[in-house]
């Protein structure tokens, strides 16, 4: 066994081989490798950072990208992520220059041949300005048709916009809608707190109306995410959920249950922190600091923060040419400087780093991840699946 081994490296097995696997990294060596193997694989004490470099830059085999119709919303919920940057209530014109949107992941997929992208319609309230999203799904199925690359198509939305007939084409065309109903009727309506028209008074029930009247095959397409608080989770309040879902043709399936995160602008969810005390193995950094596989495309360009008005880093204008080196230089720019890890002297030092990413929530309170996090749970969690050779 050797002995000066990088923090990050377990002893373990898989396929009834013995193996050293380097949890950041994700990198396997036989256990026999010999010291020159090791170092080339920086697999040895003192390259941890090495590691933790080749593994944030490395190039990614899917792209992400965040289309904004709109920063628009009808709604001014108090947790919500992007508060600061809401503008109007979305039915406002919004220049976006679509035919740039197309170059440039026509010239990403020239250049990085990525297998899979992933298109996510967030906002503001994409369905709050429906001509944005189907501007943009023209130039998404022209990219599908012209590079037969595996396209994923999703939307976030409140649910809570009249539904035309222009919308359920630009459903259809989804692969899957999230729509956030948080809990108890109370509780969801405290939260969806409306933007100076006062026409929505019960978002409920405005929610179940909109999923109701939908044709069947985009129900199917629903997946509803329940950012509860305490008191829905007793047990018969679950059961009463369940069942209004179920009477308008929602499975349990299609229904996924959490606690409220916390945010800056929502101080009370600050207790569901137990949440990032946990030992959960998260093995991947949080997507917004993922090495060029995550864009966010707005009016204003193409960004790498969704999240933070402070970070905003904006990668560049539309245009006819993108100078993909100077993008890959200031998205390692961006990752250097925001990464909350990289700036957390703890988590620097620390040997689940790969299995943790300080987990993300988006807010303030991961900006610095150990003064919240379960350490010690997670390094016996870690050591115990290494042991029992489920750790690879
Ligand atoms: S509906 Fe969404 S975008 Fe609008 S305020 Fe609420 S969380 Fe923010
Ligand atoms: S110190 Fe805590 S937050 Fe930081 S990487 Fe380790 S477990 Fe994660």
């Amino acid at each position: 066994m050797v002995k000066n081994l990088s923090k990050y490296v377990f002893e373990t097995s898989t396929k009834n081989k013995k193996i050293l696997y380097d949890t950041v990294s994700q990198k396997i060596l036989p256990l026999e490798s010999d010291h020159k193997t090791l170092q080339e694989n920086n697999f040895l004490s003192g390259q941890e950072k090495d590691s933790l470099y080749s593994r944030l830059f490395r190039m990614p085999e899917a792209l992400q990208l965040y289309l904004i119709p709109t920063w628009g919303c009808n709604l001014r919920c108090p947790f919500c992520y992007v508060l600061d940057k809401l503008e109007g209530t979305g039915k406002e014109d919004n220049a976006i220059d679509f035919d740039g949107f197309y170059n440039f992941v026509e010239q990403y997929i020239d250049k990085y041949h990525p297998k899979v992208i992933s298109f996510a319609f967030l906002g503001g309230e994409p369905l709050s300005n429906i001509k944005n999203c189907i501007s943009f799904m023209e130039k998404i199925e022209q990219i599908e048709g012209k590079f037969k690359i595996k396209c994923r198509k999703a939307m976030t939305t409140n649910f809570t916009v009249k539904i035309e007939k222009k919308h359920l084409k630009f459903l259809r065309s989804l692969d899957q809608v999230s729509i956030s109903v948080d809990g108890l009727r109370e509780d969801h309506n405290e939260l969806r707190k409306v933007y100076k028209d006062k026409l929505l008074t019960d978002p409920f029930i405005t929610t179940l109306k909109n999923i109701s009247n939908l044709p069947l095959k985009i129900k199917q397409k629903i997946k509803i995410q329940t950012a509860a608080q305490d008191k829905f989770f007793e047990n018969q309040n679950i059961k009463e959920f369940f069942l209004i879902f179920k009477t308008i043709g929602i499975n349990k399936e299609q229904i996924s249950t959490g606690v409220l995160a916390s945010t800056k602008y929502f101080k009370a969810g600050q207790k569901n922190l137990d949440y990032l005390r946990g030992s959960s193995v998260f093995n991947a950094p949080c997507c917004i600091f993922r090495y060029m596989s995550f864009f966010v495309i707005d009016s204003n360009g193409i960004h790498t923060n969704y999240f933070d008005n402070d970070k905003q880093e904006k990668m560049c204008n539309f245009q006819e040419q993108y100078d993909f080196s100077l993008i890959e230089k200031l998205y390692k720019k961006h990752i250097i400087e925001n990464m909350p890890i990289l700036r957390d002297s703890k988590c620097m030092k620390c040997p689940v780093v790969g299995l943790c990413w300080g987990k993300c929530f988006g807010s303030s309170c991961s900006q610095n991840p150990s003064n919240y996090c379960g350490q010690e749970k997670l390094i016996e969690r870690v050591s115990s699946l290494a042991e029992n050779k489920e750790l690879v």
